[in-house]
């Protein structure tokens, strides 16, 4: 199956397997791939670069109104760029993830960010590739008309052990109370303004506690392939 102008929205919390799975999803359609994830992480790193208080709301939405960010929405070679700098690695240190849920409970930060992330979803669209997109409020408030909505959620305990094994994998030793940090605090926090536990009405949802990685991209692209695409909402 090959890539259209379409977007496929995915949205879950973390550990539900949602980023690997979507950038997978998106390089076997052959569509473009955004981690909207990613867009906070580099605006939390770009903040903690020029010692701006995370706390100071007004501050970090100015920071986010001039950030100089490039998305790279290349499946197979997604890029986060910060003015010159790929910050692909740094924006996922346990200093960012714990820490990034500030920034991204910002409001004034997610409506400058929800403009760059439309305007991507835009071109994509416009240059007939098409685009999966991913992340916490992809399905109800980026791209509600998306012709597919998915969210992708799992079990805590499967959760959990996801992202300690995806920890240790990059070679990180976390204790295990700080991967419940990363991984539950961090979604109780999200969860304050999206809503990404329960599919909203015209989303798919797919558990994927007992799904192997395989598994869950294929349930992903059989819901693409078997669906048909979902109504703007309100229309
Ligand atoms: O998906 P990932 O764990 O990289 O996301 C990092 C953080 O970015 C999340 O914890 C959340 O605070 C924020 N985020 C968001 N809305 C999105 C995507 C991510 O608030 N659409």
């Amino acid at each position: 199956m090959s890539g259209s102008a379409i977007t496929i929205a995915i949205d879950g919390p973390s550990g539900s397997g949602k980023s690997s799975v979507s950038r997978e999803v998106a390089s076997r359609l052959e569509m473009d791939y955004l981690d909207t994830g990613a867009m906070f992480r580099a605006l939390t790193w770009w903040c903690l670069q020029r010692r701006i208080d995370l706390s100071d709301q007004l501050a970090v939405a100015e920071a986010a109104a001039e950030l100089p960010l490039r998305m790279g929405i290349d499946p197979h070679e997604p890029q986060t760029v910060v003015g010159e700098e790929a910050v692909d690695e740094a924006i996922r240190t346990p200093e960012i993830s714990s820490q990034v849920s500030a920034v991204a409970t910002n409001m004034a930060v997610r409506s400058h960010l929800a403009q760059m992330q439309r305007q991507i979803i835009a071109d994509s669209r416009q240059l007939g590739t098409g685009i999966v997109v991913e992340g916490r409020d992809i399905t109800t408030v980026i791209a509600p008309e998306a012709e597919h909505r998915i969210l992708l959620n799992a079990t805590e305990e499967a959760r959990l052990r996801r992202r300690g094994s995806e920890l240790a994998a990059s070679g990180a030793t976390q204790k295990e109370s700080q991967v419940r940090d990363q991984v539950l605090r961090r979604d109780r926090d999200d969860a304050s303004v999206s809503n990404f536990m329960t599919p909203a009405p015209g989303v798919h949802g797919i558990d994927t506690s007992p799904l192997t990685f395989e598994q869950s991209v294929a349930a992903v692209l059989d819901a693409v392939a078997s669906h048909p695409p979902t109504q703007p909402e309100g229309s």
